[in-house]
Order: C-alpha cells, then sequence, then structure tokens
C-alpha cells in the first residue's frame, strides 16, 4: 500500500483517520473493485486533511494495481446512464455557443460505454473523442461511438495540446490518483478560454450526512473527495477559473433510487416489489443527493 499526500497542501498537511480500511488489499479482484457492488462497500482507510478540510483515501494500492483493476472491471452503470446523459447534457448545453456548434471539439475522460457521447452527438457536435480504460466498458458502446473512445487511462500523449473546447469529466476526478497531475493535461489540451464540465461526489451532501461511512462515496475507487470549497481550490491551483459551482440535481426512478440505499439486498428487494406492484416504481423523482457540478475556464 502507498501513503499519499492532500492534493491541495503536500506535504504541510495535517491528516486525521475518519474511518478504517475494511477490506485485505490482497484479495481485491476486477469484479470487487468495480463501482456499484452490494452489499457492503469497501474502501480505503478514509483520512481528512485537517488544513484544508480535503478528504482522501490513505494509504491506498499501487497506481499500476488500480490501472490493471480499472483495465479489467466491469461496466455496471447501464439503467443510470440513459438518465445521466440527460442530466449532464443539461449542463453542456449551458455552455454551447450560439452558433457553429458543429465546429467544436470535445472530449469526455472516464466515458464508459459513451453513453454521455451519444447525447453530444445528437446535438449536432462532430469532433467527439473519449477515453475510457475499461475494456468491457467500451464493448457495450453503440457501433458509432465505439471507434471514437480510446482504450486507456487519461494521458497527456493522447490528444494535441490546446485543442479541445470543451472537456467533461463525470465522477472521473475522485478516482484519480493524482488530481492536479490529471486537471493540469486537461489546462494543456483546452484551447485558449476553453471549457470544463466536472461532477463528482460532495463530501457535505445528504449521502454522507444520512449515511456516514456507509455513503456510497467511500468506496475503493474514490481517492480525492471534494467539497465545493476544495474542488474551487484545486481547480484554481491548476488554473481552471471556476465560472459555477453547484450541487447537481440527479433524475432517477424511484427503484433505482432504492438501489442506491445502503439497507439490507433483502429489504431493498422488498421495498422495490412493493413499489413494482403499485405500479410506481418507474416514477421519476429528482434529488439533489450529494454530487457537485463544476463549470470551468482555461485561463489566459
Ligand atoms: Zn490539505
Amino acid at each position: 500500500m502507498i501513503p499519499i499526500q492532500c492534493a491541495l497542501c503536500g506535504k504541510k498537511q495535517k491528516i486525521k483517520e475518519l474511518y478504517k480500511e475494511n477490506f485485505n488489499p490482497n484479495t481485491i479482484t476486477p469484479k470487487i473493485f468495480s463501482a456499484r457492488r452490494s452489499p457492503d462497500r469497501l474502501h480505503y482507510r478514509i483520512v481528512k486533511c485537517i488544513n484544508c478540510g480535503l478528504i482522501f483515501s490513505n494509504p491506498i494500492l499501487p497506481a499500476r494495481t488500480i490501472k490493471k483493476l480499472y483495465k479489467e472491471s466491469d461496466f455496471t452503470y447501464n439503467l443510470e446512464s440513459k438518465f445521466l446523459k440527460k442530466t449532464y447534457g443539461e449542463y453542456l448545453k449551458k455552455i454551447l455557443p450560439l452558433k457553429n456548434i458543429d465546429k467544436l471539439k470535445i472530449l469526455d475522460i472516464g466515458c464508459g460505454n459513451g453513453f454521455f457521447l451519444e447525447e453530444v452527438m445528437e446535438m449536432g457536435i462532430k469532433n467527439i473523442n473519449g477515453v475510457e480504460p475499461s475494456i468491457d466498458s467500451i464493448k457495450k458502446a453503440s457501433p458509432s461511438i465505439k471507434k471514437i473512445i480510446k482504450n486507456s487511462v487519461f494521458k497527456s500523449y493522447l490528444f494535441r495540446n490546446n485543442s479541445f473546447d470543451i472537456i467533461c469529466f463525470f465522477h472521473t476526478l475522485d478516482h484519480i490518483v493524482n488530481p492536479n497531475v490529471f486537471l493540469n493535461i486537461v489546462y494543456n489540451l483546452l484551447k485558449k478560454n476553453g471549457k470544463v464540465v466536472c461532477v463528482v461526489h460532495d463530501t457535505q451532501g445528504l449521502s454522507v450526512k444520512l449515511f456516514g461511512e456507509k455513503s456510497p462515496i467511500f468506496d475503493i475507487e474514490h481517492i480525492y473527495l471534494f467539497n465545493k470549497n476544495n474542488l474551487v481550490k484545486i481547480f484554481k491551483k491548476n488554473n481552471l477559473k471556476p465560472l459555477k459551482v453547484e450541487s447537481l440535481k440527479n433524475r432517477y426512478p424511484i427503484l433505482y433510487w432504492i438501489k442506491l440505499l445502503p439497507f439490507p439486498k433483502a429489504l431493498k428487494h422488498n421495498l422495490g416489489k412493493l413499489l413494482h406492484v403499485a405500479g410506481i416504481g418507474d416514477v421519476p423523482i429528482t434529488l439533489n443527493a450529494g454530487n457537485t457540478v463544476i463549470i470551468a475556464e482555461k485561463k489566459n
């Protein structure tokens, strides 16, 4: 296991332990590692930087091991992706220029099966690119999307510098071993005044308040976890000027919300059956479940 530092304070960090590690690092397989496991969530030892409040996993598995786990992990969020692409699409629309949309060049980092890229394509944007480390995720992409996804972790040499108008990453930044390196590459790839749309979990969100250690955000896939305040700080630190930071409202069918609850499987199953019988399982509900969206711009 590898100790890491606060991504904002570095060596000046003073940390306190929030939760103890709850798994044996020697038994982690790609299947166990993939998100949306149930019933019990695995997480590293979770610490908080006393200087800046950043919450992070520490120590973590070696970066090489993590890379391999992502490569071999399954894509398991098909049900939610059709709802997510609409939610994320609304934020993208807010920053699109009024004309020449077709000429924009856009990148989605950690694009999974490319569900959001499909939405982008429908908006009329033509130069679309995705990066995704999981082989299984790309296999599940539709044929037109598959060919525009690079199978890799995000690296500086994958694309040309100063070439993108918009770079998106949804629930990717909290998975990154070094978010400063990541944001610096994003900065370099963006054109002048290019924009970022990023969604992360919020450590001050409802799920943490309700469920504490049982919140889905404390998860072996997550390295650094942000609140709005330190999310803004890390963007500024990497010369990306925040234009807007707000809580993201997710819209899911009620059955899916229940699936996310940290309750025993049998209880969730019975609840689900009840709603299904009542004929309201598919009713969409909009909730602020503890995600933040930040829109930022490359400073000149
Ligand atoms: Zn710190």
